[in-house]
């Protein structure tokens, strides 16, 4: 299976990403990770990107379709994978298409996850994010059990550069500008279905296993 987890920044495509990865054992590709973890690792890639994801922006298409060009290839995706902030404007989907059919595979369903500004900017300015294994809280409704401390790894539980409310401003912004007609592009490919992001996740769990038939 190889699909695409669409949505705003913090409509929680990566929180069903993880569960796609514990329950299914579908490798989740997160170009935000991915690129987190090449700036805590201090390469010129992560260098390179900083700047952008400070300031809330996209950072350049060659540097993401880098990353997942490299990943989709490996072994560990052979049997499929869930892409998680890719693509996230029509040029990466195009060159995604591209990619996969050199491979002779393709995107075989997305998800757009559909929730509205303002709960957006809730859950981002509150959410608290491990800086080890990416785990997600948030300050009034997913506490860790120990303040500061993820739960799942013992690292530190910090907010995100790019989830103080200046910057969230920018990426919904940039969402609407670049990712949304994504949506357009999937909707002409029929591939695309729709769901209510504002449910509970274990709610946003069933539907995405009744959208995929699993
Ligand atoms: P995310 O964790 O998916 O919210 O991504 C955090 C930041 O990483 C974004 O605001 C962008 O600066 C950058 N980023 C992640 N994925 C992409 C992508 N596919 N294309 C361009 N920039 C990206």
């Amino acid at each position: 299976m190889i699909l695409v987890l669409l949505g705003p920044p913090g409509s929680g495509k990566g929180t069903q990403a993880k569960r796609l990865l514990t329950e299914r054992g579908w490798p989740q590709l997160s170009t935000g990770d991915m690129l987190r973890s090449a700036i805590q690792n201090g390469s010129e890639l992560g260098r390179q990107a900083k700047g952008f994801m400070d300031q809330g922006a996209l950072v350049p298409d060659s540097l993401v379709i880098g990353l997942i060009e490299e990943k989709s290839k490996s072994a560990e995706c052979a049997g499929g994978f869930v892409l998680d902030g890719f693509p996230r404007n029509v040029a990466q989907a195009e060159e995604l298409d591209r990619m996969l059919g050199r491979l002779g595979k393709q995107v075989e369903s997305v998800i757009s996850f559909e929730i509205g500004d303002e709960v957006l900017l809730s859950r981002l300015s509150g959410r608290r994010t491990c800086q080890k294994c990416s785990a997600m809280y948030h300050v009034d409704t997913m506490k860790p059990k120990a303040a500061g401390i993820c739960d799942k790894c013992g690292s530190a539980v910090v907010q995100r550069d790019d989830d103080r409310p200046e910057v969230i401003a920018k990426r919904l912004k940039v969402f609407h500008e670049q990712t949304a007609p994504v949506a357009k592009f999937y909707e002409g490919q029929r591939k695309l279905k729709r769901l209510d992001a504002t449910l509970a996740p274990d709610a946003v769990t069933a539907k995405i296993n009744g959208i995929l038939g699993i």
